[in-house]
C-alpha cells in the first residue's frame, strides 16, 4: 500500500514541512506489474504475500477487482502488509521508502512447492521487492521449464551471475543499469555498455528504460532505440511497473519485441501521465487511441 505525500519539496535533514496533500494508494511493483498486464487483457495469476491487516485486505480485494487470480497470495499471521512512503515533490520528482513486511516471508521453499503454477504459466514477471533468494528460485524453476522471464531489477541491487544468465528480458532504468553492470550510466551510450556487460553474463535481452527518452534494447542482433511519446509528467510514479506489465501482455499475446516495447512505452507514458500507482494504469482502448 502506497502512502503519499505531495510537496512543494522535498524537506533536507532535520526540517520540517507542511505537505500539500495525503493520499492512500495500492501499489507496489508485483502489484503494479500485475495490474498493468491484467487490464491491457492479460490473464494474470498474483503469487506473493500480505498481512493480516486493513490493507492487506484491501490490496487483495482490489486486485481481485482487477479479475487477477489470488489463490496463490499467502496471508501473514505475523508480518505487515509491505508499505511504501512515497514523497511527490511539485516537479514530479519522487521519493520512495518501501518497508517490505509480509512480502519478505515468501521464502525459496514455498516457492518451490508453487513450481507447478509456475509451469502453467506463458511468460513470468518478477521484481526485487521479495525475498532475493525466493526470486532466484523463481527464476530457476521458469527456467527450467523453458518459460519466458521478464526480471525488473528494482529496487536496485548486484545480482549473481547464475540468475542472470537465466533471464530472457532484463528491464532495469538507468540507475539499476549501472548498479548491475558495475558502472556510471547517465546516456544512451553508457547504458549500451552497461547492457553489453549484462548480456556477456547470459541475459538474452536487456531492455534499459530511460524515461521519457524510451527503450533501449540489446540484445544478439544489436541495438536499438525505441524512442518513448512525449506526455506532461505529472506523476513519474509505477512508469516502470506499467512499461513491465505491458511488455509482458504484448510478449503472451505473440506481438514482436520491437512492438511489444513500443506499445509499452505508450503504456509507461500514459501512466505518467496520471497520478497513483495502480490508478494510473491504463486500459487497452486507452492505449490503442494513444498510440494511432
Ligand atoms: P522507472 O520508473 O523504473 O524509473 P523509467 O523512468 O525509465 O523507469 O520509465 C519507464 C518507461 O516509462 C520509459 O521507458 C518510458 O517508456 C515511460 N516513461 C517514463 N517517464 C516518461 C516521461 N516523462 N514521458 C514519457 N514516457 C515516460
Amino acid at each position: 500500500m502506497d502512502m503519499v505525500v505531495r510537496t512543494n519539496r522535498a524537506p533536507n535533514a532535520g526540517e520540517t514541512l507542511m505537505g500539500q496533500a495525503f493520499a492512500l494508494s495500492p501499489g507496489g511493483k508485483g502489484a503494479n506489474q500485475a495490474v498493468a498486464a491484467a487490464r491491457l487483457g492479460a490473464e494474470v495469476s498474483m503469487i506473493g504475500s500480505v498481512g493480516k491487516d486493513t490493507f492487506g485486505s484491501e490490496m487483495l480485494e482490489i486486485i481481485k477487482q482487477e479479475g487477477i487470480h489470488i489463490e496463490h497470495i499467502s496471508v501473514s499471521e505475523t508480518e505487515a502488509t509491505g508499505v511504501a512512503s512515497i514523497v511527490i515533490e511539485e516537479d514530479g520528482e519522487n521519493r520512495i521508502i518501501v518497508v517490505s513486511g509480509a512480502n519478505m516471508e515468501l521464502s525459496a521453499e514455498d516457492i518451490q512447492m508453487l513450481a507447478p503454477v509456475i509451469q502453467q504459466a506463458k511468460l513470468i514477471v518478477l521484481q526485487l521487492e521479495m525475498d532475493l533468494a525466493m526470486t532466484e528460485q523463481a527464476v530457476a524453476i521458469a527456467h527450467g521449464y523453458g518459460i519466458p522471464i521478464i526480471l525488473n531489477p528494482a529496487p536496485a541491487r548486484r545480482l549473481k551471475d547464475e540468475m542472470l544468465s537465466q533471464v530472457t528480458y532484463l528491464t532495469p532504468n538507468e540507475t539499476e543499469a549501472g548498479i548491475l553492470a558495475g558502472m556510471t550510466v547517465d546516456s544512451i551510450e553508457t547504458a549500451e555498455q552497461a547492457a553489453r556487460i549484462l548480456l556477456q553474463k547470459g541475459v538474452k535481452n536487456v531492455i534499459v528504460t530511460l524515461g521519457a527518452k524510451g527503450t533501449l534494447l540489446v540484445n544478439a542482433e544489436g541495438t536499438k532505440l525505441v524512442p518513448g511519446f512525449p506526455v506532461k509528467a505529472i506523476d513519474t510514479v509505477a512508469a516502470g511497473d506499467s512499461f513491465n506489465g505491458a511488455l509482458a501482455q504484448q510478449l503472451v499475446s505473440g506481438k514482436s519485441l520491437e512492438e511489444a516495447l513500443r506499445f509499452a512505452n505508450a503504456v509507461g507514458a500514459l501512466a505518467v501521465g496520471k497520478a497513483g500507482a495502480i490508478p494510473s494504469l491504463p486500459y487497452l482502448p486507452e492505449v490503442e487511441n494513444f498510440i494511432k
